[in-house]
């Protein structure tokens, strides 16, 4: 039995702001929700949530994850109105007042939102040794995305464990970005070529299953990525390991000779293992909507049989070929950019363009269902040439900031702007210290919010990174934290 709180226990929680010049830390969300009024001296007891929802899977999940956060304290959730509210999909309005929590959207998808806004400024009552009871500021909170598609790109090294990749995932839907791009980094366990990867990856299809159930769950599509050009070495170019080539040197036809770091394309064994690869991984991702096919940063080739072809011409059927295996699986074909613009080009000027001249124009051929991921990891700019270029071409286009706080604030803004059509952010291997809180905080309120300043920083991160830990039930003291180990070693190679 939930107790019923008598008046003198609601003034009770109702404190008034003692001194009027001391500073404080208000109740925040991260990202910042468009519309909000968040009382941060009024509070009052969380035990009942009213959901307006016509989704009938809203109540079940909303019971089984305040269930999950609150165990035997958790508000009771009350069905309201089941009538169609008139929001978007994702959006939401969530109200804490003395009657209650009560929220309204129009999917699970916006009930889930609320309920992590919820979570974010929800503390127990105070006063007591142990947690007896939860109280929430009394809010007024209406938001809704900025843009349809907010990515985040993971990257699963072979130090990678896990538990990490899962944290980085439940972080994101947590912050409400609803697609993460998985890149494996050889630690794929194929059984289509088994070779290709290293021996121990720790990418499993259980592992990916596992994950991927969780991620359904908490409102984020994982998209499989595989990369068809440049980095077949599934390894970081400064590093010189090829997670294929190091233990199976008889594979090296489907490579170039010198550093195996493209894929030989005049090999028509290439594409034939290529595909089935796309394939495997589509099968093992649950029919993802996407499937990121990398295609950066490519060297020119160094075999007789590339080298006395048209470079340009291969490169393109292959594309193409990538493509329509995707396609005839339902999915769409996601890429980055920088090999569809010619080197040189002054138009380019300060951007990342690294094909050619014949590449550029024989890409304007390609039908318009290839999604450019056009990465750019500068500070902010007036302007994104290369974004209007793409989507003036009317090609869908995403916008792909690194770590440079400004830069994805800027992009962001261009983003809403309409200069792209989503944003999908980069990790690379900085999913550790403050430029994780960056990249995560940034990322999400740039996806969000439509220009109101970022407040939260590193101590609300934190806090949400240890509510995420409870999720996860970390036992392991390296597991939790921004860092495993409080002395953090030097990262082996800056990029
Ligand atoms: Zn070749």
């Amino acid at each position: 039995m939930r107790k019923i709180p008598t008046l003198l226990a609601a003034l009770c929680l109702t404190v008034a702001a003692t001194a009027q010049n001391t500073s404080f830390i208000p109740p925040m969300v991260c990202p910042e929700p468009a519309s909000q009024d968040i009382s941060a001296t009024v509070y009052h007891p969380l035990e009942k949530v009213t959901l307006n929802c016509p989704d009938k899977a809203a109540a079940d999940w909303a019971k089984g994850h305040l269930n999950e956060w609150y165990g035997n304290l958790a508000p009771e959730v009350k069905s309201g109105s089941r009538k169609k509210t008139g929001l978007g999909k994702e959006d939401y309005e969530l109200t804490i007042g003395k009657k209650g929590v009560e929220i309204t959207a129009e999917t699970l998808q916006g009930v889930r939102y609320a309920l992590y806004s919820l979570r974010q400024i929800a503390i127990p009552k105070r006063g007591t040794a142990k947690v007896k009871g939860w109280i929430a500021p009394e809010a007024t909170i209406k938001d809704s995305p900025a843009m349809a598609f907010r990515g985040i790109h993971i990257c699963w090294f072979h130090e990678t464990e896990p538990w990490e990749v899962e944290r980085l995932v439940r972080m994101a839907a947590y912050y409400k970005l609803n697609y993460a791009v998985i890149e494996s980094w050889g630690t794929f366990r194929s059984d289509v070529a088994p070779w290709y990867g290293w021996p121990d990856g720790a990418m499993t299809k259980s592992e990916v299953a596992r994950i991927r159930a969780i991620a359904d769950d908490l409102g984020i599509t994982l998209i499989p990525q595989i990369n068809v050009f440049g980095h077949a070495t599934m390894s970081r170019g400064g590093a010189g390991k090829h997670a294929a080539l190091d233990f199976n040197p008889e594979y090296q036809t489907y490579f170039e000779p010198v550093a195996g770091w493209n894929w030989c394309l005049s090999n028509p064994e290439t594409s034939k293992l290529l595909i089935a690869l796309i394939e495997e991984q589509l099968d093992a991702f649950g029919k993802p909507p996407y499937f990121h096919i990398g295609g950066d940063e490519a060297q020119p080739p160094s075999c007789p049989d590339c080298i006395s072809k048209p470079y340009s011409e291969l490169f393109l059927n292959h594309i193409k070929a990538m493509n329509k295996a995707i396609t005839a699986k339902g999915a769409k074909t996601m890429m980055w950019h920088d090999m569809l613009l010619e080197k040189g080009d002054p138009r380019w000027n300060g951007f990342y363009a690294n094909g050619s001249k014949e590449t550029s124009e024989g890409f304007l051929s390609f039908p318009r269902d290839i999604i450019i991921c056009d990465w750019f990891y500068d500070g902010a700019k007036e302007d994104y040439p290369t974004l209007d270029y793409f989507k003036g071409q009317g090609f869908t286009t995403l916008t792909c900031p690194w770590m440079n706080r400004g830069g994805i604030i800027a992009q962001g803004k261009a983003a809403r702007e309409g200069k792209a059509d989503g944003i999908l952010g980069t990790l690379w291997h900085h999913y550790f210290g403050n430029d994780m809180v960056s990249i995560y905080v940034t990322l999400s309120n740039t996806a969000w919010n439509a220009g109101v300043p970022i407040r939260s920083g590193g101590d609300q991160f934190r806090t949400h990174l240890r509510q995420i830990g409870w999720d996860m039930k970390v036992s392991d003291p390296r597991h939790t934290g921004i860092y495993y180990d409080e002395i953090p070693p030097e990262p082996a190679l800056d990029n």
